[in-house]
């Protein structure tokens, strides 16, 4: 790595205000680059590696239905299942599966715009998206939310895609790719 790159900022999204100047957040850089402030200390290598995950409705990720398969990879016709969906109860609340800040509350649907999506940019540069939320009034974009902080409520989906389970959608990315949900988010407690 060049002396120039040291202070190239881990961040992306939005949010700006939590840019930690630095890329190498995991003790790979020289001494001497150390000491000239271009790599991380310990403090600010556990700030960066701190942001938690969360179950975003306490239930497991649904199995195969007529809809198909709710996890990570499933067949969907010519594509494949960007995320993973967690079982709900219609209505229930859904909680933030991280904290950050909220970059969108947008539309999964062009043909249908009762149903919403909300937007988390995390500090380590995680995007993580919610789906089939009804969010809280204060939820919008610009806010921020901590993980386990309630979001909104589920939205039916039943009536879109008949006999299926219904459930939240999760996707998270990461320098714009996908990552499966499950290696973040822990299950639920039996
Ligand atoms: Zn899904």
């Amino acid at each position: 790595m060049g002396a120039g790159e040291a202070t190239t900022c881990l961040r992306v999204g939005s949010t700006g205000n939590r840019c930690l100047n630095f890329s190498d957040p995991f003790g790979l850089c020289s001494e001497e680059q150390r000491k000239s402030g271009g790599c991380p200390q310990k403090g600010d290598v556990a700030d960066v590696q701190k942001q938690t995950w969360v179950n975003p409705t306490g239930g497991a990720v649904r199995g195969c239905d007529k809809q198909g398969c709710g996890n990570f990879g499933a067949p969907r016709g010519d594509r494949t299942h960007a995320g993973a969906d967690y079982v709900a109860r219609t209505g229930q609340d859904v909680v933030a599966v991280t904290g950050g800040e909220v970059t969108n509350v947008g539309y999964p649907y062009g043909d249908d715009l009762s149903f919403r999506y909300v937007e988390i940019t995390g500090s380590d540069g995680y995007v993580a998206r919610e789906f089939y939320i009804q969010p809280g009034a204060n939820v919008q974009t610009g806010a921020r939310v901590q993980a386990a902080q309630v979001l909104g409520t589920q939205q039916r989906l039943g009536g879109r895609y008949p006999g299926i389970t219904e459930h939240v959608h999760v996707e998270i990315r990461r320098s714009g790719r996908l990552i499966d949900p499950t290696t973040l988010i822990p299950n639920p407690v039996p």
